[in-house]
Parts: C-alpha cells; structure tokens; sequence
C-alpha cells in the first residue's frame, strides 16, 4: 500500500464527479454527507473500493434515484455507509464470493476485491442492509489519532 493523508469529504466529492460519468440516462442524485475528518489510505485503492459500490449502486437504481454516502466516527474507528434506493440484495449469501454476479455482464469480482482492499487496511466491509430502497454497505477503517 501506498499510503497517505486525505480529505474524506473532498476525496467523496472528486469521486463523485467521476461517477457520474457512468450514469448512462439515469436520474441520480449524490449526496456527500461524510466528515471533514483526515483518513490515512491508498488513494488510489480506496477510490477503487468506493467507485466499485457506488457502480454497484447505478446499477441497483432501474432510472431515478438516490446514491448517498454519510460517516460516523467512533471512537478508534470510522463507518463510511454508502446507501441506495435500488432494487436491493437479491442474494445476500453470495456477494463477497469471486465470480457471483447477478448481471448479465458482470464480473462479480468488485466487492471481493474492494473487501480484500479494505482488510490490507486493516477494516472491514459489511452489507449493513440490503433491503429493497435501502441497501446499506458499511466500510469500518481505524483512525490512529
Ligand atoms: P458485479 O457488479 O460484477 O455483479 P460485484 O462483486 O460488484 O460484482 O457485486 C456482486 C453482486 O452483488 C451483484 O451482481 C449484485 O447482485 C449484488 N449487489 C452488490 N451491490 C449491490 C447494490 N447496491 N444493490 C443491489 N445488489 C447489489
Ligand atoms: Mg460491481
């Protein structure tokens, strides 16, 4: 890893303009409510993990809807959740596993990939909820101050 100091809520923000180029005709509103709080990351390996489940996300919402990423700072740690209103979880079980995938064209290797990511940091990456208008993913990083 190649660490080094960001902005949570600037580095959101850069990566939402990226996002947004893979909204085909979809109605999308993004909502940056994280904490003005400095994360020590591989840059370019955590906008990997968050592009990877905001594309999840696009892909959840059928045409008009709401991708929002919010934080929480804990004590020794920091939750990052990145919500939609898509279609939901089909299959709960089976998201983390290589190669499970429920597109016709995808890979199913983004969120085993992203998790991976996530424990070279040393966090976790959890499906908080995946209900239909409210999937959840939490991504837990410790914060050394
Ligand atoms: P892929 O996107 O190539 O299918 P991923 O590993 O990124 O592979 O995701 C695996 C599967 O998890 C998806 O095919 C989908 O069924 C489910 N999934 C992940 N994120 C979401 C989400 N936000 N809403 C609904 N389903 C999701
Ligand atoms: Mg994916």
């Amino acid at each position: 890893l190649f660490i080094s100091k960001v902005n949570l809520y600037q580095f959101i923000s850069e990566v939402f303009q990226q996002a947004k180029i893979n909204t085909s005709n979809k109605q999308i509103t993004f909502i940056n409510k994280t904490n003005d709080v400095t994360l020590e990351v591989d840059p370019d390996k955590f906008k990997q993990v968050l592009l990877n489940l905001i594309q999840n996300s696009i892909d959840a919402i059928i045409n008009k809807g709401i991708i929002e990423l919010s934080s929480k700072i804990n004590e020794s740690s920091i939750s990052i959740y990145i919500r939609d209103n898509g279609i939901g979880i089909e299959d709960p079980e089976n998201i983390f596993d290589s190669f499970f995938t429920t597109k016709i064209s995808g890979t199913g290797l983004g969120l085993s990939v992203s998790q991976k990511i996530i424990e070279q940091h040393k966090g976790t990456l959890k499906l908080i909820s995946g209900e239909k208008e409210n999937t959840i993913f939490e991504i837990k990083l410790p914060l050394n101050n």
